[in-house]
């Protein structure tokens, strides 16, 4: 598989990262997941706003503009012959000279651009829904990168290796007042008749595109939309629940920590917004 370096395009085994880049260090950088429809990236002008505004709040300078990280991504996936991919950029702010943890305004910020075949789930995780479970650990919403997408995600990595042999799929973070967040890879969304709800940013979770893109499509679904704070009974009282991401798109949750969500199976609003979703997609990245 060819990845992309800082303006080179090589084998992914030739290629190389200095041992004092930030991202390396300290998990000081942004990055994007994405995902690629038969060659076409779903909301990418929405990713690369969140990228570039993330760098420009962090004062990451990356000297490529948008429209060029768009070209490298499209290049890549041409490159490897890529169709169904899943896409990450990630941007450095750069080696630190002699390991400093100070920014010192001269790093020159990275960018690594790796495409991958995509994998679907197993078509049950839609049709049947997925366990979760409520992570042991917080989200702390006063985080100052809590909304950006950040490449330090070890509290998820231990929280959903602890869900996995539980026959969980994710993980659900609660924050440090005990509301609802967010999944360890996804954003929350609860049904309760015609109302969507779903944490509100302040919350401590990621602006999610699939998120957005949820709530644009939730009118079409004749549902309300409440953005809130909400708390762990209100979450599994719902009649339904999912989450979202740009990879699995809309995952329905039929059970949290052992306990049924509704009727236990993949309820009418998850299904509508699932169909709303995938007419979005096709429409968007029709060629
Ligand atoms: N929340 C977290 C913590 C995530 O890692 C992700 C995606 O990886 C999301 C939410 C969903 O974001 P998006 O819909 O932009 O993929």
């Amino acid at each position: 598989m060819k990845v992309y370096v800082n303006g080179n395009i090589s084998e992914e085994d030739k290629a190389v990262i200095p041992v004092f880049d930030r991202v390396f260090l300290y998990g000081d950088g942004i990055f994007e997941t994405m995902r690629s429809y038969n060659g076409v990236i779903f909301r990418l002008s929405d990713h690369l706003d969140r990228l570039y505004s993330a760098m420009k709040s962090l004062k990451i300078r990356q000297s490529l503009s948008s429209k060029e990280t768009e070209k490298a991504i499209y290049e890549l996936l041409r490159v490897n012959g890529l169709k169904d991919a899943s896409v990450r950029v990630t941007v450095s702010r750069g080696a630190s000279k002699d390991r400093a943890f100070n920014i010192s305004q001269n790093e020159a910020a990275s960018l690594v651009i790796t495409a991958i075949k995509f994998l679907p789930r197993p078509p049950g995780y839609y049709t049947k829904g997925i366990k979760a479970d409520i992570a042991r650990s917080r989200k702390n919403s006063r985080s100052l990168s809590t909304n950006f997408k950040v490449p330090s995600y070890l509290d998820s990595i231990i929280a959903r290796n602890e869900a996995i042999p539980k026959g969980s799929f994710e993980t659900i973070f609660l924050n440090e007042a005990e509301h609802v967040c967010e999944g360890s890879v996804s954003n929350i969304f609860m049904v309760n008749g015609n109302r969507l709800m779903t944490p509100s940013l302040d919350c401590g979770v990621l602006p999610g595109i699939t998120r957005k893109a949820v709530l644009e499509l939730a009118p079409y679904a004749a549902l309300g939309i409440q953005e809130g704070k909400f708390t762990e009974s209100e979450l599994k009282d719902s009649d339904e629940v999912f989450v979202t991401n740009s990879l699995i798109e809309i995952i329905p949750v039929v059970n949290i920590d052992s306990r049924r969500i509704g009727n236990g199976s993949v309820g009418p609003v998850t299904r509508k917004m699932r169909s709303l979703y995938g007419r979005a997609v096709e429409k968007e990245t029709a060629s």
